[in-house]
C-alpha cells in the first residue's frame, strides 16, 4: 500500500536527493597530473621524515606505469599491491591507475590462504611488491611479481605521463570484503565513481592546500582512498602514518602533534584510542569519523576537542562514503548527514519509500554505485537493482542491508543492520564467513558466531561450538585453524563449547540465547594456576580490568581471553603509567601472562 502523501513522497525521493552537480569528466589520476604541473615543488607526501614533491611523485609514478604497461598492465587488467605503508606505496597506487589497470590491495598481514584466494579469484596480471614483503609471501606460480626496490627511478624519458590511461567507466580498484557464504567478495569500483566521490568531498567537508592530512588507514579498506587521493586534488600534504603508530593512541597523538596535522579520518575505535591517550585535539583540527556507528558519548567528547567533527557513512559498494554530516554539540542523536553529490538515498520497505521517521532499508543510487562483485553475477543481481525512482535507463541502486530513517530536517539516521554483518574496530565482518571456516573443521558439528558489545566502539566475537562427541578441540587448535584462514580481526576472541545450541520455541536458532560465557571458554585449554605475587599479579590486574574478566591464570594468553590488538596497546600504556617502562605490544601476541610479566619485571629492573 502506498501510504505516503504526495508532498512527503516528493520530499524523501526528490527534494532531499537534489544532489546533482556537474559530473567529473576525467579520472582522478588526470586531475592529479594537472596538480603536479601546477605545483611541482610542493610536498605531496611525507613518511617518517622522507618526502616526495608533487613533481617527483608524478614522475616516479610515470616510470613505474611505463614499466607496468611494458609488462602487460593496461585497461581491463588487475594489478595486486602487496606492500607495507611508505612512499613507494603512493607511487604504485598512482602508477597502476596511470597504466589503466585496476589495483587490488593484498595486505601482507593477511593469512596466506586468504591472499592466495584473492590472487586466484581476481586473476591479477601481476603483483607489485617489495623484497621485504615478497620474501614472506608465497604467491601462486605463474603470477608475475615486480619488486618495487628493483625499479630505477632515474630521470629518463620514461617520466612522461603515459598517453594511454583509463576511461571513467573502467575499474579503478577492487576491494575484497567479507562474504556471508564463506569466501570474500571483490567489489569493483570505477574511475567515474572514485572521481565523483573525491570531487564531492573536496566541496564538503572540503580540503585546502594548507591542510595536512594524517593518513592512517590500510589500503585494504576503501576509505584509504579519501586519505591518499583527496589531498592530491587539493594541493595539500599527506602525512603517512605507519601501521604500528596508527594502532597506538599515545604514538598517534604524538605523530599528529609532530606533523602539524589539520585533518584525520578514522573509525570510532581509533578516535576512542586517541581520547584514551589524552589527545588534546585543537580548534583548527577537523575529525572525520566513519566506518561504523559513532557512539554518542564518543561524539560528545570528540566534538569538544576539535574544530569540526564529521560523521561519514557508506559501504564499499557505493565508493567510500555516500552521506556526510557535521556533528554539532547540540545534536541529540547522531545523524549520518545527507547524500553527497550525485547520490540518491532511499529508505525503503520492500519497494516502497518509508515515511519520514519510519525505519527501512537504506538503498543508495547515483554516481558511486559499484560496477558490481567480481565474477559473482547472482550476488551482483541480488544486491544491485535498477533504480525504480528515476527514468534514466541504467541507473542502479545498491541495497545496503542497513536500517535507517529520515529525520524531519532531511538528515539520515543509521539504525543498525538487517542481517548478520557486524563491525569490529571498523572492519566489516559477515559472521557467516567465520561460521563457514569453523564448520569446515572435521571435529565441529555446528558453529555459530556472535558479536558481543563490551563497551563503546569495542565489539568482540565469540564462537559457540557444538563438537562431534568426544572430539572437542583445545583453544590452541581452534585458534590455529582460524588464524590460518581468517584475518586477525575475524578470529573469534573466545570459543565456547556447548552441548547444543539454544533454540527458540519454534525450533530456530536463538541468537539472543548465545551469552558471552567467558569462564567456560577460557577453561577449554588452560592449566589453572593463579598469578604469582609481583609483576604477574600487577599485569593480571590490568588484564582483568581491560578484558572485563574475573579470573586470570598464569598460563592464560591475552588474546585467548578476548583481547585484541587495540586492547594490547592499552595494556602497554597502563604498564607504562605504573612502571615507567614501555613494552612492545606485539610481545603480548604469543606469550602467556607468566612470560609477558617476566618482561615487565625485567624492564622494571633495568629502569631502576
Ligand atoms: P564498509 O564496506 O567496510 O565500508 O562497511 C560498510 C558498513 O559499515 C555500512 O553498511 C554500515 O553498516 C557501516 N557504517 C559505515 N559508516 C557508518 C556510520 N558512519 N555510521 C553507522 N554505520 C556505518
Amino acid at each position: 500500500l502506498e501510504v505516503l502523501p504526495d508532498d512527503e513522497r516528493l520530499r524523501v525521493l526528490k527534494t532531499w536527493n537534489a544532489t546533482t552537480a556537474p559530473p567529473p569528466t576525467r579520472p582522478f589520476i588526470r586531475m592529479f597530473e594537472d596538480m603536479a604541473v601546477a605545483q611541482p615543488n610542493a610536498i605531496a607526501v611525507r613518511f617518517e621524515g622522507a618526502t616526495l614533491s608533487y613533481g617527483d611523485l608524478n614522475s616516479r609514478a610515470n616510470v613505474l606505469a611505463n614499466r607496468l604497461i611494458h609488462l602487460g598492465a593496461g585497461r581491463g587488467t588487475f594489478v595486486g599491491i602487496a606492500l607495507e605503508r611508505g612512499l613507494g606505496l603512493m607511487v604504485v597506487l598512482l602508477a597502476v591507475q596511470k597504466a589503466g589497470s585496476a589495483y587490488v590491495p593484498l595486505d601482507p598481514g593477511l593469512p596466506e590462504l586468504r591472499l592466495k584466494f584473492m590472487v586466484e579469484d581476481s586473476g591479477v596480471a601481476m603483483i607489485v611488491s617489495s623484497s621485504d614483503v615478497a620474501g614472506k609471501l608465497d604467491f601462486p606460480e605463474g603470477v608475475q611479481c615486480l619488486d618495487i626496490d628493483d625499479v630505477e627511478f632515474a630521470c629518463t624519458g620514461a617520466t612522461v605521463d603515459p598517453d594511454s590511461g583509463p576511461a571513467l567507466s573502467d575499474a579503478a580498484y577492487m576491494i575484497y570484503t567479507s562474504g556471508s557464504t564463506g569466501v570474500p567478495k571483490g567489489v569493483v569500483i570505477s574511475h567515474g565513481a572514485l572521481a565523483n566521490f573525491l570531487c564531492s568531498m573536496l566541496e564538503e567537508p572540503g580540503l585546502g592546500e594548507t591542510d595536512v592530512l594524517a593518513a592512517e588507514t590500510t589500503i585494504s579498506f576503501d576509505i584509504a582512498g579519501l586519505e591518499l587521493y583527496l589531498p592530491l586534488l587539493a594541493g595539500a600534504r599527506i602525512e603517512l602514518i605507519g601501521s604500528s603508530t596508527a594502532g597506538n593512541g599515545y604514538a598517534l597523538a604524538e605523530a599528529l602533534q609532530r606533523c602539524g596535522a589539520t585533518v584525520m579520518q578514522a573509525t570510532p575505535a581509533t578516535w576512542q584510542l586517541l581520547l584514551d591517550a589524552d589527545w588534546q585535539g585543537g580548534k583548527s583540527f577537523r575529525a572525520f569519523c566513519g566506518g561504523e556507528a559513532l557512539p554518542p558519548e564518543l561524539a560528545g567528547r570528540l566534538v569538544d576537542r576539535v574544530g569540526e567533527l564529521w560523521n561519514l557513512y557508506g559501504p564499499t559498494e557505493t565508493t567510500v562514503w555516500s552521506t556526510a554530516g557535521r556533528v554539532d554539540r547540540s545534536d541529540e542523536s547522531i545523524s549520518i548527514g545527507r547524500p553527497i553529490n550525485n547520490t540518491r538515498i532511499y529508505v525503503l520497505n520492500g519497494d516502497t519509500p518509508a515515511p519520514i521517521g519510519v525505519a527501512g532499508e537504506i538503498c543508495i543510487g547515483g554516481a558511486g554505485v559499484a560496477i558490481g562483485y567480481h565474477d559473482r553475477p547472482e550476488l551482483t543481481e541480488d544486491r544491485f537493482r535498477s533504480d525504480p525512482f528515476t527514468d534514466r535507463a541504467g541507473d542502479r541502486i545498491y541495497r545496503t542491508g542497513d536500517l535507517g530513517r529520515w529525520g524531519a530536517d532531511g538528515r539520515l539516521y543509521h539504525l543498525g543492520r538487517m542481517d548478520h554483518q557486524v563491525k569490529v574496530r571498523g572492519y566489516r565482518i559477515e559472521l557467516g564467513e567465520i561460521e563457514t571456516v569453523l564448520n569446515a573443521h572435521p571435529a565441529v558439528r555446528q558453529a555459530v558466531v556472535a558479536a558481543h558489545r563490551a563497551g563503546p566502539a569495542d565489539t568482540r566475537l565469540a564462537a559457540h561450538i557444538v563438537y562431534h562427541p568426544g572430539q572437542e578441540l583445545t583453544t590452541t587448535e581452534l585458534r590455529r585453524w582460524s588464524r590460518e584462514r581468517l584475518p586477525e580481526y575475524m578470529v573469534p576472541s573466545i570459543a565456547v563449547s556447548l552441548e547444543r545450541l539454544p533454540l527458540t520455541p519454534n525450533g530456530k536458532l536463538d541468537r539472543n540465547g548465545l551469552v558471552y560465557q567467558f569462564d567456560n571458554a577460557v577453561r577449554l585449554d588452560a592449566v589453572v594456576e593463579p598469578p604469582a605475587p609481583g609483576p604477574e599479579t600487577l599485569v593480571a590486574g590490568i588484564w582483568k580490568q581491560l578484558l572485563k574478566v574475573d579470573t586470570i591464570a598464569a598460563d592464560d594468553n591475552f588474546f585467548d581471553l578476548g583481547g585484541h590488538s587495540l586492547l594490547a596497546l592499552r595494556v602497554v600504556v597502563e604498564i607504562e603509567k605504573i612502571t615507567g617502562s614501555r613494552l612492545d605490544p606485539r610481545s603480548l601476541f604469543f606469550q602467556t601472562l607468566r612470560q609477558f610479566s617476566a618482561a615487565v619485571g625485567d624492564a622494571r629492573g633495568g629502569n631502576r
